[in-house]
């Protein structure tokens, strides 16, 4: 379609030996057309030639295409901020995409850049912060433990490695490896609230202060109160026995 339209634009036909005609030319011929601002002859393609909504070809070539455009954004700040901003209200999907690609691409530079954001907007952070908290408690918990159970290994100067709570319940199911009787799951994991005697504790059964690791096959269920009452003593569990410290 393109095609027959370029009829409209100055353009000449040149023969692989480099004559310029309009006759007589081959398969081989690359039909170029000469930019209204530069004046130079160049391929009449889409590589080179911005398309019109119409179809055809721009009178003026890419390159200096890009260069009014760029001089445009420049003269007319405003403006291009008012329609970034139009834009972007306008398709938040495509934003939130676009964003999460770039950081996806550029780890570093988008850790950095939320840094220095969360550095700068303190009291937006912590509602947001808050907010999540609000909304995910057990993940929220479960965040704390594992900040928490890091802090603790950095102090001991120990092993550390990633694991969830449901890792450790499924590898050990959930009986208290102190008195081997069940955990009430469902009963507070926080020491002094309701139940919390009989509730979940992942207890080091090497403690982390005796030299033990903070990694899964030294982490088992324990209740509450029995965790806190081996405090840091080392006790017969199930699989791991001081014998075989
Ligand atoms: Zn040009
Ligand atoms: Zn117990």
């Amino acid at each position: 379609m393109i095609h027959l339209k370029l009829h409209k634009y100055p353009r000449t036909v040149q023969t692989a030996g480099g004559a310029s005609t309009l006759l007589g030319g081959t398969m081989n011929d690359i039909i170029t057309k000469t930019c209204t601002k530069c004046s130079e002859n160049k391929p009449a393609t889409l590589e080179f030639f911005n398309p019109r909504a119409s179809g055809t070809l721009r009178a003026d070539c890419r390159t200096c295409r890009a260069v009014s455009n760029r001089s445009w954004r420049l003269n007319n700040q405003e403006k291009v901020k008012a329609l970034t901003k139009a834009y972007n209200a306008a398709n938040p999907e495509r934003i939130k995409a676009r964003n999460k690609s770039w950081a996806a691409a550029n780890r570093e530079k988008a850790a950095a850049t939320s840094r220095a954001w969360r550095a700068a907007n303190p009291e937006r952070m912590n509602a947001t912060i808050d907010t999540w908290r609000a909304n995910n408690p057990e993940r929220a918990d479960e965040m704390k433990r594992k900040g928490r159970r890091c802090r603790r290994a950095a102090e001991a100067n120990t092993t550390s490695e990633p694991y969830t709570t449901q890792q450790i319940l499924t590898l050990y199911g959930s009986d208290c490896h102190i008195c081997f009787e069940a955990i009430d799951l469902a009963a507070t994991r926080i020491c002094g609230g309701p139940g919390w005697e009989r509730g979940l504790h992942l207890d080091h059964v090497i403690p982390l202060s005796k030299g033990g690791t903070d990694l899964i096959d030294n982490i088992r269920p324990a209740h509450g109160l029995c965790n806190l009452r081996k405090g840091t003593k080392l006790t017969e569990s199930k699989g791991i026995t001081n014998a075989s410290i």
